[in-house]
């Protein structure tokens, strides 16, 4: 039987929410098959809402009504939903990029590195007692970037005199940042190797800082935490030593934040009809409204991906999935087929720019009921806007940004029950808060249809031309005048 007392949930150890037992299905890299969504769908038909929600890791959640019995247990591990070792199955997702493999742009593949560091993990139960957030991601240069998700570790493939290797990015910074460039080069076949060095020195602190009862069981330290600790010059300095061998210092100069691309578009680029690397086919990115599929939903598209895909559905960070590998014959079809489960493709529809997480329903710490507030925002956008560019919209319930405000355009956190602060575009202090400009302290939620309307509908209209984004138009803008503006409109 699952225990159901865990601060983040997983398998094997669920939270009680409000709205039931939630439990998380780690997918490496998000990808799932249509067997594993067939036996999931049962499941959840059987013991839960109906329900299936994706996280902003490319994991699954589930809310039953009660804690799951051994044989569900046993039968996810058999269908590889489950860790065959529970004790690192809390341990959180690995990331890649969700067009991973077939990406025309990818530089390498990064699936095999994923499948190998997953399986070195379940090869580990030591490693159990590290932080539940302790998270790796792997970016192949895929235009699908992940490397500026927030992780502790990323694997950033870049080209160095004609060869690829890996640039290490480590999260440094607060929640939410994304990791940094710390001027080593690794070789593909030293990946797994330093890795597991990366992993072991911090699973040595680890053990030290709780020996010393610096830091709880339950809540043991970050990686970022080791790194203000003992400094990263230490750090690399005792991964070294654990190698046996130096790293190789990275030629490339870490771009400037400006210069990373604009985020709205990376948030939904995925979305739509692409082609693969691999010719003539191509893969479909779906709109998953808030993350949210019935199982009806999710058996439909499983269907899919068997009879016209590659057999598998790959959940994105941004929470939507793609179905890959069809043929250009097949694609109209699937396409009518996707709208007739009541999903969408399109990069513009209101779906694919909001997200939101759980709530008050799910969270103990949410204010605001962010899925019904962020509901009621796309179903009046959809009938009142046509969005020409996309626009995240992301909301929390509080402001530990779980919605990962840093990659909003606008950003509404839960003040009280009733109410939201909101920021838009770039924050530029260096203060802890960066979700943004503070464009109202708060702000009534039942008045935030109207008002996205409004401050939408100023973007479309007064923005210097159609390639400039929300955020480049809002960190233009003073904020005094756009919200007098706002209020005449
Ligand atoms: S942002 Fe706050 S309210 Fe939302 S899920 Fe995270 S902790 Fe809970």
């Amino acid at each position: 039987m699952q225990s159901t007392t865990a601060i983040c949930p997983s398998l094997f150890n669920a939270t009680t929410a409000q709205d039931g037992i939630l439990s998380r299905i780690r997918l490496p890299a998000g990808l799932i098959t249509s067997t594993q969504c067939e036996v999931l769908t049962q499941v959840v038909n059987k013991f839960g809402n109906g329900e299936i929600q994706i996280t902003n890791r490319a994991n699954l959640q589930i809310r039953t009504s009660q804690a799951l019995p051994e044989e569900v247990l046993l039968d996810f591990q058999d269908y590889g939903l489950a860790s065959s070792t529970q004790s690192t199955d809390g341990l959180r997702n690995l990331m890649a990029s969700p067009s991973a493999g077939i990406d025309v742009h990818a530089k390498l593949n990064t699936i095999p590195l994923v499948k190998a560091w997953n399986f070195y993990l379940l090869q580990h139960p030591e490693l159990a007692i590290l932080s539940n957030k302790f998270s790796v991601c792997f970016d192949g240069g895929e235009a699908i970037r992940v490397s500026d998700r927030p992780n502790d570790i990323c694997l950033v493939a870049v080209e160095v005199d004609q060869e690829i290797y890996f640039d290490l990015h480590l999260g440094l910074g607060d929640r939410g940042d994304s990791p940094v460039s710390v001027n080593v080069l690794i070789s593909q076949n030293q990946v797994l190797e330093v890795l597991a060095a990366l992993t072991e020195v911090y699973r040595q602190y680890t053990q030290q800082q709780l020996n010393q009862k610096i830091y709880l069981r339950s809540r043991p330290p970050r990686l970022r935490d080791l790194i203000h600790d003992w400094g990263m010059e230490k750090y690399l300095a005792l991964v070294v030593e654990k190698l046996g061998y130096t790293l190789k210092p990275s030629p490339l100069a870490p771009l400037p934040l400006g210069e990373r691309g604009t985020r709205s578009l990376e948030a939904c680029e995925h979305l739509g009809i692409h082609p693969q690397k691999q010719s003539g086919l191509f893969y479909i990115g779906v709109v998953v409204p808030l993350g949210r599929l019935t199982s009806q939903q999710l058996a439909g598209l499983a269907r899919l991906a068997k009879q016209s895909g590659g057999g598998a559905l790959r959940l994105t960070p941004w929470q939507n999935l793609l179905i890959t590998d069809i043929a250009e014959v097949d694609l109209e079809q699937v396409t009518q087929e996707i709208l007739n489960l009541g999903l969408y493709i399109s990069a513009n529809h209101p779906y694919a720019a909001i997200a939101a997480c759980s709530g008050y329903k799910g969270c103990k710490s949410a204010f605001t009921d962010t899925q019904a507030d962020a509901k009621a925002i796309a179903s009046h956008l959809e009938k009142c806007i046509q969005l020409d560019y996309p626009i995240n919209l992301h909301f929390s319930g509080c402001d530990k940004s779980c919605a990962q405000h840093h990659a909003s355009d606008i950003a509404l956190v839960g003040k009280d029950s009733e109410s939201y602060q909101i920021y838009v575009g770039d924050y530029v202090g260096d203060g802890e808060i960066n979700f943004g400009r503070e464009l109202y302290a708060e702000y009534a939620a039942h008045e935030l249809p109207h008002l996205m309307e409004r401050l939408i509908n100023i973007y479309q209209t007064q923005r210097q031309n159609p390639d400039q984004s929300f955020r480049e138009f809002v960190n233009q803008c003073d904020l005094q005048e756009l919200r007098e503006v706002i209020s005449h409109a």
